[in-house]
């Protein structure tokens, strides 16, 4: 600040003056700038700007009124007035008729009064002139900075005088001095205001110099970061980084600060404890004369309202009674599945599931208790599904649960069965035990619609079917879906009840070698006896065993049985090649290595004597696991055989890596070869192949006597099929064996 005002130095030679009087102003200059200097506070400055000026001015007092902020005037200092008379000097409305000061401000200039008494500017003053004997007054406005009048400084004289060039200067250089301390010290009481205001905001600020040295920071960064002022001035921001945001990032906010000199956005920084924050942050670049001299920062904690906003955002697709996604999610995730299906050429399945007493329950117990079983409800759904499905609320009493990429309808069914299961366990709610059962529809993509709104509609129409037909079940919404799921429910527990009741026996059918018609093995085949349905061919159950993973317990039992039978024709003297089919799914999920190993153990078997059947698919899976399985096998010494030869997409490159010993040629071929042309070529071409490759070959589906003379000019190896014999109960292939020594037809 320039403490030298203009008023005080160009009429220091002014020609008016005498030397005197102008070394007095000198005087008085150095004095009062000996005042400021000292720093003395403005109060103290002011009382000693008028004890000079009175010295310099005999008879006189000197005064300085301040405007307040109705603009009145008010007594400021006056060291010399008595009480009594600075007790009348207040509350001094402006105006033409309102004495020296009054009117200095009136008219915005210095007044000069030579006599009170007289003059019509002391009209509304002149009892206060008698008074106190005042005869002249001169005062002369205060201005601030911004030249607005802040009051007025005067002198008044007991004696009645005119103001010669010195006076008039005085009063100049007072009224001026005083305006520049008041000035400064409003300034000053904004800085504290501004420091206080600083210190005592809820915002984190950050004062940095140009080159983003942390200059100051407030409580509230403190409080905030955990780092005190101390710790953090002299350092850079960085000290807060969080390492979540990469360079590209803070180029973005640098760029921005120098191009508009401005940033805020989001930032994960770190707190000195080392958690790490989201805050709100606005960064301002300060200029002067064009150039950044400071980043001023200001910034908040939004954890908090980043945690509302995602319990919000919850909310919104969550159903806040049981938290489980709401009726919009539900969609959402029946799109998604919808897409991600179709991609995989597979279908989509959703279960729409509604509690069946649901409504008697709140009406009798309350809703309380109604609102605290739907929690149950969902929380045992919950624990079912797992992770596996996605599970969400549709309505009050009303759930759905979404499946993607279905290989098989038995899933779907499955699955609602297994809810349906799990919700004749009692819930206890409030002491009460309550069975509260559902009933479940279910719809398919895309057979039953194509998108997720008919989907909804039709899984609930298949849910009001299964209410109808009695509740407590489930039902698909086509009606075929609903005998073919009713069929294979009904195979699945049966087949269960099967292998432990033994209604499932193996029977077996002989295999010849063409050329001399002697029998060298026998393929088992699995048979059921259904209490009430009666005999059940395989082609009808095995998909369902499969499907069910019943394949795998059923498996081993066939296993064991052969072997078992394979054992006691081979200490009958009679030995014959036992081949068991064996189906992909033990492949995958069954050991099948070791039972195989464990059956042949047990029941003291030549392994030459078990031959294991495997289907295309299972080789053109070909994984590691399934070429690491055969390879062992093998190891075990018994022979592999290839079912269904020709069906498959029939990779013959597999065939030379596949340690495989025959190829069963499918009956389609063999049962046609006079028909169809093309299939006798095609079972003269495998045989062939085998051959060249050193694999046996065996043709199934010998019906006739013109199939077998066939396949014998063919150099096929082995016949299989009804003309040598039907498949067989294991006593009656023995009776036939012994009566055609051996050989089939017996007549050979
Ligand atoms: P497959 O392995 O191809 O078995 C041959 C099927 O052809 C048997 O039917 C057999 O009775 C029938 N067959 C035999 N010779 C002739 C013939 O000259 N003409 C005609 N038209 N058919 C003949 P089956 O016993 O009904 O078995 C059907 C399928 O069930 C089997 O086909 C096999 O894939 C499966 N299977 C049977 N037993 C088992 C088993 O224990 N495990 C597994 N995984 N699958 C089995
Ligand atoms: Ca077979
Ligand atoms: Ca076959």
């Amino acid at each position: 600040m320039n403490l030298i005002p203009q008023a005080l130095t160009p009429s220091l030679y002014d020609e008016d003056l005498s030397e005197s009087e102008q070394q007095e102003i000198l005087h008085l200059q150095q004095e009062i700038l000996a005042a400021v200097a000292q720093n003395l506070d403005h109060l103290a400055v002011i009382r000693q700007v008028c004890l000079l000026e009175e010295q310099l001015l005999p008879d006189a007092v000197a005064s300085v009124m301040l405007l307040d902020e109705q603009k009145l005037l008010q007594l400021y200092v006056a060291p010399s007035i008595p009480a009594e008379g600075a007790a009348r000097l207040s509350n001094l409305r402006p105006g033409p008729h309102a004495g020296s000061c009054g009117n200095a401000v009136y008219r915005g200039e210095a007044v000069f009064v030579s006599n009170t008494r007289s003059d019509p500017r002391w009209q509304e003053l002149r009892p206060l002139a008698l008074d106190f004997g005042l005869m002249a007054c001169w005062s002369m406005p205060i201005r601030g900075a911004g030249q607005q009048i802040l009051g007025t400084f005067a002198l008044s004289s007991f004696v009645g005088r005119e103001p010669n060039a010195f006076h008039r200067k005085i009063l100049e250089i007072g009224a001026s001095i005083i305006g520049i301390v008041l000035e400064r010290q409003r300034q000053e009481q904004t800085l504290s205001l501004l420091g206080k205001v600083f210190e005592s905001s809820n915002q984190a600020i950050m004062l940095t110099d140009s080159q983003a040295g942390i200059l100051e920071v407030n409580r509230a960064f403190s409080d905030m970061t955990g780092y005190s002022a101390a710790e953090v001035k002299g350092q850079r921001p960085s000290l807060l980084s969080s390492g979540r945001h990469d360079r590209a990032f803070y180029q973005n906010m640098w760029r921005s600060l120098q191009e508009r000199g401005y940033w805020q956005g989001e930032v994960w920084n770190r707190r000195k404890n080392g958690e790490v924050y989201p805050e709100w942050l606005s960064i301002t670049a300060i200029r002067e004369a064009g150039q950044i001299t400071n980043y001023v920062s200001f910034f908040f904690d939004i954890s908090e309202q980043k945690a509302t906003q995602a319990r919000l955002e919850f909310l919104t697709c969550h159903d806040p009674l049981t938290e489980l996604p709401n009726r919009l999610i539900v969609q959402e995730q029946l799109s998604q599945a919808m897409v991600s299906s179709a991609r995989r050429q597979l279908q989509a399945a959703l279960l729409y599931l509604d509690l069946d007493e649901f409504r008697t329950i709140n009406a009798s117990l309350g809703q309380a208790v109604g609102d605290q079983l739907l929690r149950a409800v969902a929380d045992r759904l919950r624990q079912l599904l797992g992770e596996q499905y996605p599970l969400g609320r549709l309505d009050s009493d009303e759930f759905a649960i979404v499946l993607a990429g279905v290989e098989e309808l038995d899933q779907p069914a499955e699955l609602a069965e297994q809810i349906i299961q799990a919700f004749l366990k009692p819930f206890v709610i409030a002491g009460h035990e309550l069975i509260c059962t559902l009933s479940i529809g279910i719809a398919l993509y895309p057979e039953d619609g194509e998108d997720g709104d008919s989907l909804l509609k039709k899984a609930d129409s298949a849910m009001s079917h299964a209410k109808q037909d009695g509740r407590n079940t489930f039902r698909f919404y086509s009606e075929s879906m609903n005998r073919d799921a009713a069929a294979h429910l009904q195979l699945r527990t049966g087949l269960r009840r099967a292998l432990a009741q033994g209604e499932l026996f193996l029977e077996y059918q002989p295999q010849v070698e063409l050329v001399s018609g002697r029998v060298i093995g026998a393929e088992a085949l699995v048979r059921w006896q259904h209490p009430q349905l009666g005999r059940i061919a395989p082609a009808d159950f095995i998909g369902v065993a499969e499907q069910s993973g019943l394949i795998v317990p059923l498996g081993e039992w066939v296993l064991q049985q052969a072997c078992a039978q394979a054992a006691a024709w081979q200490r009958a003297g009679q030995p014959l090649v036992v081949a068991v089919n064996l189906s992909g799914v033990q492949f995958k999920r069954g050991d099948l290595v070791d039972s195989v190993a464990a059956a042949l153990l047990e029941h003291e078997l030549d392994p030459a004597l078990l031959e294991l059947e495997l289907t295309e698919t299972i080789l053109i899976e070909g994984t590691e696991h399934v070429l690491d399985n055969l390879q062992r096998l093998k190891a075990l010494g018994v022979q592999l055989s290839i079912d269904d030869f020709g069906t498959g997409y029939s990779s013959l490159a597999y065939l030379s890596r596949l340690p495989v010993d025959k190829l069963k040629i499918d009956q389609s071929f063999v049962r046609s070869l006079r028909q169809v042309p093309a299939n006798a070529t095609i079972v003269r071409m495998v045989v062939q192949m085998a051959r060249s490759l050193g694999i046996r070959s065996i043709a199934e589906g010998v019906e006739d006597a013109q199939a077998r003379d066939f396949l014998l000019a063919n150099q096929c190896d082995e016949g299989q099929g009804y003309w040598f014999s039907r498949p067989l109960a294991a006593p009656a292939l023995s009776a036939l064996l012994q009566a055609g020594a051996g050989h089939l037809p017996p007549s050979v």
